[in-house]
This record gives structure tokens, sequence and C-alpha cells, in this order.
């Protein structure tokens, strides 16, 4: 990895620390049937942007963006967005959804003063944050379109500033103080014409954020456009997204089995709990890696390991919920950004965030489901490039979901080999 550092053998082990965080509901489901499947994988596809003729002001930032063909998702989904339908969409980690739902609203809204006319919710901050920077990038020639984030951990007189003296148009943010603007009033959303649920499995799986969402869509008019996407839609989960549908236009872009990632390589090592941070320290001595990130189970853990690596000399800090969120975002921008290369983490980025130098993924601890992985070992290999992902197996339940995973998605994850060729996983 090229990253000098002081040969400092630091074995302690890593104290087992209860989970704090809250668990995701397990939705490793049955296999989705056949109403998926559309065609095979095809990273980029061959039509333009062009084609979708979308508004000059917009093509300008896609080319300034680098976007050269839309990808498949792209290509099905936002000739059907822009015309106002309502969307169910399921398509691989990286493939760009993001860009269907910022381009397909920015491409609609005409900007009134003093009226929000989209809003998006997801269920993390740093997530919200991306978002928002997303639609800031698209509306670079778009200068009347204004786009703010509203997400708790932040002085909510703040917002209402922002909400009172230069209201936006488009309102990207976390239910909790979503719901709280709207509550008090000074979030008004009946003017709301497009409303976006990203991650939408991750926010009604969880029965607390499914009710502030439905309380939000409550508020907002009966006719509007609504649109969902996500990487993993369980087949228990998409009825109830469908309730807050008319009619949508349901796009699978692959079969589910699928769903796994085609540039990644993906690989596991069996070891006990007590090997695991020798074993961490020469992988990441010996492999090359522009940024990886390291998950863990729990805020203690991501803490404790943290302060390990950087003890051993190696770049790294750690996210978590444990800390405030000015710090959160600061610590999230400093990796994207490129200061630290190895992001040790609990699963609040495993969803969403996207981070392209990112091409290592190791799992220090094992996910808690077969969803929960593919949604980690996505953030390697983003819009189809390489990656590898590594995960640690130290018990019989983590060899079950290891299982699970493979047979859910249809991948042969083999054990990591003594030699493992850097072209495989590091993008040329
Ligand atoms: P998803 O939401 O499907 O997980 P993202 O929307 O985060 O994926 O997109 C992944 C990455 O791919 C982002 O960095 C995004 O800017 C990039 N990207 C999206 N669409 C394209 C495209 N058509 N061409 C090139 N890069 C793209």
């Amino acid at each position: 990895m090229g990253e000098a550092r002081e040969n400092d053998p630091y074995e302690e082990e890593l104290l087992d620390y209860e989970e704090e965080e809250e668990k995701a509901p397990d939705s490793v489901g049955a296999k989705a049937g056949g109403e998926a499947a559309k065609k095979g994988y095809v990273g980029i596809h061959s039509s333009g942007f062009r084609d979708f003729l979308l508004k000059p002001e917009l093509l300008r930032a896609i080319v300034d963006s680098g976007f050269e063909h839309p990808s498949e998702v792209q290509h099905e989904c936002i000739p059907q967005a822009i015309l106002g339908m309502d969307v169910i969409c399921q398509a691989k980690s990286g493939m760009g959804k993001t860009a269907v739902f910022v381009l397909s609203t920015l491409q609609q809204i005409e900007p009134i003063a003093g009226q929000v006319a989209a809003l998006v919710l997801c269920h993390t901050r740093e997530l919200a944050y991306q978002i928002c920077h997303e639609f800031e990038r698209f509306s670079t020639y778009l200068p009347d379109i204004k786009v703010a984030v509203f997400y708790g951990g932040v002085h909510i007189g703040k917002h209402k500033d922002i909400l009172k003296n230069e209201c936006p148009h488009i309102v990207v943010g976390t239910p909790g103080r979503i719901l709280a603007l709207a509550r008090d009033k000074d979030l008004s959303l009946k003017n709301v014409r497009h409303f976006i649920l990203d991650e939408c499995d991750k926010m009604l799986e969880s029965l607390d954020m499914r009710r502030d969402v439905q309380e939000i869509f409550k508020m907002t008019p009966h006719d509007k456009q609504v649109m969902m996407f996500s990487a993993t839609l369980s087949k228990e989960i998409r009825p109830v997204c469908k309730k807050f549908m008319q009619d949508p236009m349901e796009i699978y872009v692959d079969d589910e089995a699928k769903l796994t990632l085609h540039g990644l390589v993906q690989h596991y090592i069996k070891l006990s709990e007590l090997e695991k941070n020798r074993k961490l320290n020469d992988l990441l001595d010996a492999l090359d890696f522009n940024q990886v990130v390291i998950f863990v189970k729990s805020v203690n853990r991501a803490a404790e390991l943290n302060k390990l690596l950087v003890e051993c000399n190696f770049p790294s800090i750690c996210i978590h919920s444990g800390m405030s969120q000015e710090e959160r975002l600061t610590r999230y921008k400093g990796f994207k950004e490129g200061h630290k290369r190895i992001l040790v983490a609990t699963d609040l980025v495993g969803r969403g965030i996207d981070i392209e130098r990112v091409n290592i993924v190791i799992n220090y601890d094992m996910p808690d489901s077969a969803d929960t992985y593919l949604h980690r070992v996505g953030r390697a290999g983003r819009f189809g490039t390489k990656g590898l992902a590594i995960t640690f197996v130290s018990s019989a339940s983590d060899s079950d979901v290891l299982n699970q995973v493979q047979a859910r998605f249809e991948v042969d994850i083999k054990e990591l080999p003594e030699q493992i060729d850097t072209s495989t996983y590091m993008p040329s």
C-alpha cells in the first residue's frame, strides 16, 4: 500500500462490546421470482443522455460530471420518471440510482419562490448530505433552483431560518428532522409534487421510521409523483412501498439473485476473534488500495479498532453514530476527499454512501444479514469499477450469514488465497 509506517505489532484483542446499534430487521427472504431480470447485466447503456431530451442546462451539467452514457437503470427509469410516473426501482449498488431521481426532479421542477416542490427522504444524515450535493452538482446551470438539506444533530433554528429566509425548492432530509420542521409549520409540504424515498426498504422496514415517513407523506398533496429506490427490495417490502404509490412503474434491473456486483472480487477468511487484529494488520500492509472501509458491528468496536490502527500508524479514522453530527460530517468529508485512506465504520455508512476511491471493503465483523452484506460490499466497485471484499468469519453464525449470501445472490465466495493478483481489484 506504500504507506510507510513503523512496524509496531499490536495484537491486543479488541474487547467484545455489546452491540449498541439498532439492528435492521433481517429481511433475508425468498429469492425474487420471475418478475425481474429484464436483461442481463449491462453496465453502460449505449444510448446517450441526449436521447432523454433533458433541459440543455442539465445536459451541460451531465457533461461536466463526466457521465458519458446512461447506466442501465438510468436508461430504464429516466424516460418514465421525467413524465411524472410513480417509480419503484431496484438496481445494484453503484449503478447510478441517485442520478435517476436527481435528474428527473430537476427536469420537472418549475421553481416558485417560497414553495417546496420536491422532498427526498433517506435514512442517514451522510446520505442526505451526499444527495443534496448531487442536486447541487446537477443544478449548476439552473441557478433559480435552490436545494437544502435538513437532518438532526444540527440546531433546528438554523433550518427554520433557511426555510423562512431562503425557502428551498428541493428539500433533502432524514425523517425525524423533516417531521419536526413540518409539525412546527416551518416546512410547508402542501406544494410538494415529487416525493422520493432512497433506500426505501430500510426506511419502511423500521417501524419507527415508517411511522415518520407516513406522517410526512400525509402532509403532502394527493396528486404527486412518488419514486422509491434501493438495491435490495424483498418481496415482503414491495407491497408496503406500493401503498404509497399509484400504479407505479416497477423496475427491477436485475433478478435479485444477480444483484452481486460484477467488478467485485469477494473472499472470506476463517479465523478466531483473537486473530482478527493481526490478520487485518497483515492485510492492510499487503494489499494495494486507494481507500478501504472496514465494517464492525458496534460503535465501541469502531472506536477501539480505529484507535488500534492509528497506534499502528495506519492513516485511519472512524465514523459512527456515537459522535456529534458535526464531527460525523467532517470525518465523512475528510475521508471522501482522501485525507485518510482507511475508514472504520458501523453500518451507518453501509448503505448508499458513494466514495469513488474505495476499492476494498473488509468485514471485520460479519454483517447481520445477507442484505447488509450486499450493501456493505457495494461500497467498493462503484459504477462497475473493480473492487475487493474480504469477510472475516469467526463463528458458526458468521458462516450461516455467508452461506445465506452465497445462496441468495448466486455468488461463490472463496477463501482468500495466499497471493491475490492486484489487477483483479485495483482500478487500472
Ligand atoms: P446507487 O445509488 O445506484 O448506489 P450512485 O447513484 O451513488 O449509485 O452512483 C454511483 C457512482 O456512479 C456515483 O459516483 C455517480 O456519480 C456515478 N455515476 C452515476 N451515473 C453515471 C453515469 N451515467 N456515468 C458515469 N458515472 C455515473
